[in-house]
């Protein structure tokens, strides 16, 4: 335990069961974790105390048969938990996904993939889901999809129709190597109308430069792969330049994990990574 509180977010697999055109981590989905890796990451992420909130995304989690396990562990040992689903999962699964996280689940994301789904079967299976999320003071759902040029329009007129229906929506920007791809002018338009309307650019994942800000990452934050491989936060581990060790039999970079000390200035030309920002890990007065 290291009696501070941060977040750590947790790429538990790439294994999907979808196969995304627009996928950030392309069209093979196939690498799992090394047999034991994910109890030994599990392990390790309750080392760090009660403070800590773990957000465990993939590839797809259910897709990995030690994540309910994972999760059931990291509640025990007082975290909260956090996940991102593209929602395929039957109900049964996801109740018992909320039933091993109990009082410890925070945020529940659902992904809208439109190559996959409905948007009706899944605006159903989200009014569901509500219902079936206990009345507990922390968790919240909130329904995400990403913006593929094209389907901009259609997807910005869903979001208001989850929106009516009491759901948080929210839409995000594709990246490719950290930037957003290129809309065409009406897009763009759209998607400006949207965060204007919402009054907030944190409205959408823009990923501004942060260049110099002073930033916990690797201290109150940092990112964990499937391997157990740690870095500070997500252009440090494209470069390798924030790699911060690997767990014990999960990682292969033959150094044990040490979390920063101090904060440093951000050396990256843009910061893609909306938990540093949105948390105040990172300060973003300096760059308004
Ligand atoms: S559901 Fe997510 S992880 Fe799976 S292929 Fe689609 S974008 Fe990639
Ligand atoms: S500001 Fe963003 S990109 Fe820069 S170090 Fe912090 S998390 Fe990383």
């Amino acid at each position: 335990m290291n009696g501070r509180n941060g977040i750590v977010s947790w790429n538990i697999t790439s294994r999907c069961n979808y196969s995304c055109s627009y996928c950030a981590q392309g069209r093979r989905h196939e690498s799992v974790p090394a047999p034991g890796a994910v109890e030994k990451i599990a392990d390790f992420i309750a080392g760090l105390g009660s403070g800590w909130e773990v957000k465990i995304s993939g590839g797809e989690p259910f897709c990995e048969r030690g994540f309910i396990p994972a999760v059931e562990r990291l509640s025990a040992a007082g975290l909260q938990v956090s996940a991102v689903t593209n929602f395929s999962s039957s109900r049964r699964t996801l109740g018992r996904f909320i039933a091993a996280a109990g009082n410890s689940l925070r945020t529940l994301s659902v992904s809208l993939h439109l190559e996959y789904t409905a948007p009706d079967r899944f605006l159903d299976r989200c009014l569901w889901l509500k219902s079936a999320m206990p009345d507990l003071p922390r968790a919240r759902m909130v329904v995400n999809s990403v913006l593929p040029p094209g389907r901009v329009l259609e997807i910005l007129r869903l979001a208001h129709r989850f929106r009516d229906r009491g759901l948080f929506f929210y839409p995000q920007l594709i990246r490719r190597k950290g930037r957003p791809v290129e809309y065409n002018p009406e897009e763009t338009m759209l998607i400006n109308n949207f965060i204007e309307e919402a009054g907030s650019e944190r409205a959408l994942n823009s990923a501004p430069s942060l260049t110099g800000s002073l930033c916990r990452a690797g201290m109150d934050y940092f990112i964990i792969t499937e391997a157990g491989e740690c870095f500070s936060c997500y252009p440090g581990k494209r470069d390798g330049s924030g790699y911060l060790g690997g767990i014990a039999a999960g990682g292969t970079g033959g150094q044990a994990v040490k979390l920063r000390e101090k904060a440093l200035p951000c050396p990256y030309e843009t910061c893609p990574c909306s938990v540093p920002r949105n948390r105040g890990i990172v300060d973003t007065a300096r760059n308004g």
